[in-house]
């Protein structure tokens, strides 16, 4: 089968190795540099923590399960930088009220989620520089982060070991058809023709639907981060105030932030999020800024003294239900989709793939892939 994957972020590697492994002929598309898009935008948490029971969660579970393979993998066939996967895991905190995050917790337990409350004096001892006046505590042992930029060039390079073609600088512009068919698609340098095609453009999806013939709800949620100088570590967890789910699951047009807080590797540490819909507006405002900074700090006071080297945003791939477009189109014989992963496209990539894969090859899938078909679009 001949495959074109539209789109080298994270996305259409993680499609693209997974078709390639399984024998398909793929061509990546990218119109810009891989992993130029928002994969190198964000944060690369693989989380449970923020998910609620439902389709999203079981497709996070099964990346979480899929990651470690995946990383010994690349690490064994490719001769590349670390991918920094690190199962660190996760602790939310509430500032205010302590019954809604112990709430929470409780479901997510009933659906089999590792959510352990822990009392203050037990979240100090794992993050021992927090600020001692928050009310309630749940760890996330499971809960890991990756090196999303790093990820998505060695899933690249891997998918090119199995004979997958990237075509970088190349612009989707318009479909070929075979009568009703969708049979390839026209870029900027020529037709390439193929059985099928896959739309993995991220926060640019609904656009390149459009110039295929459908109609994709997919939008930009702008957000941002703060990056401080590197210091020795001093957060060891992904630490989070428990609103961010709230501000996950809203649909919310205006700026929202909530605080979330992580080092890396490097050094660094990541100070999050915002999310506001402004369209591809990619100017940095200080209001947004400022809001970030002044909610990490009332997690971790220490910040204060810390100087910020650096901001950046990116778009995430926005759907109004919140959940991953994964599937055949019924709207356009030959076109699938594999996009609408909001702020979670890094850790859910790689449960894309396979799930896409398998359905594309007629497979049983490891989880019901109906809650992310395209025909709810339709
Ligand atoms: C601030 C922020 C923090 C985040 N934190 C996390 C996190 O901690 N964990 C997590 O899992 N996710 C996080 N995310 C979300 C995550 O980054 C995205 O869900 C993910 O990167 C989407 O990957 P993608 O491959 O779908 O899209 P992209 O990486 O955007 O790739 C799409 C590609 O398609 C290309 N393209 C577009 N149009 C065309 C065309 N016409 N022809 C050819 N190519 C085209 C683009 O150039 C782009 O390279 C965060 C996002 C942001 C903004």
């Amino acid at each position: 089968m001949n495959v074109v994957v539209v789109g080298a972020g994270i996305v259409g590697a993680a499609c693209a190795r997974s078709l390639a492994a399984a024998g398909c002929m793929v061509t990546v598309v990218e119109r810009g540099a891989p992993a130029g898009g928002t994969s190198s935008s964000g944060e690369g948490n693989i989380l449970l923590s923020d998910k609620l029971p439902g389709p999203e969660l079981l497709l996070a579970r099964y990346a979480l399960r899929l990651w470690p393979a995946v990383i010994d993998e690349l690490s064994a066939e490719l001769e590349f930088p670390s991918l920094e996967f690190e199962r660190k895991g996760g602790l939310v905190v509430s500032t205010t009220e302590a019954q809604p995050l112990l709430d929470f917790a409780a479901t997510q337990r009933e659906a089999g989620i590792d959510a352990r409350p822990v009392s203050v004096t037990e979240a100090l001892e794992l993050e021992p520089e927090l600020n001692p006046a928050i009310v309630a505590a749940v760890h996330y042992p499971e809960d890991a982060q990756v090196q999303p930029a790093i990820a998505t060039e060695a899933l690249l390079a891997s998918a090119r070991r199995r004979g997958a073609r990237i075509l970088a600088g190349t612009e989707v512009v318009g479909p070929v058809l075979a009568g009703e068919d969708l049979a390839g698609v026209r870029t900027d340098s020529g037709e390439l023709r193929a059985d099928r095609v896959v739309v993995a453009a991220g926060p640019w999806s609904g656009e390149v639907a459009e110039r295929l013939g459908v109609r994709l709800p997919v939008s930009p949620r702008r957000g941002n981060i703060l990056v401080t100088a590197p210091m020795r570590q001093r957060i060891f967890h992904k630490v989070y105030d428990a609103d961010y789910v709230g501000v996950v699951e809203s649909s919310d047009a205006d700026l929202r932030t909530s605080s979330v807080v992580e080092s890396t590797r490097g050094g660094t540490v990541l100070i999050g999020s915002s999310r506001e819909r402004v369209g591809f507006d990619d100017r940095l405002r200080v209001p947004v800024l400022r809001e970030l900074a002044a909610k990490a700090l009332r997690l971790f006071p220490f910040l204060a003294g810390v100087p910020v080297i650096r901001a950046y945003g990116g778009f995430r791939p926005y759907v109004p239900d919140h959940l991953p477009v994964i599937g055949a189109d019924p709207r356009l014989s030959g076109l699938w989709h594999a996009t609408g992963h909001e702020g979670a496209g890094v850790g859910l990539s790689v449960a894309t793939g396979d799930l896409l894969r398998d359905l594309m090859l007629g497979k049983p899938p490891a989880i019901d892939p109906v809650p992310f078909g395209p025909g709810r679009f339709a």
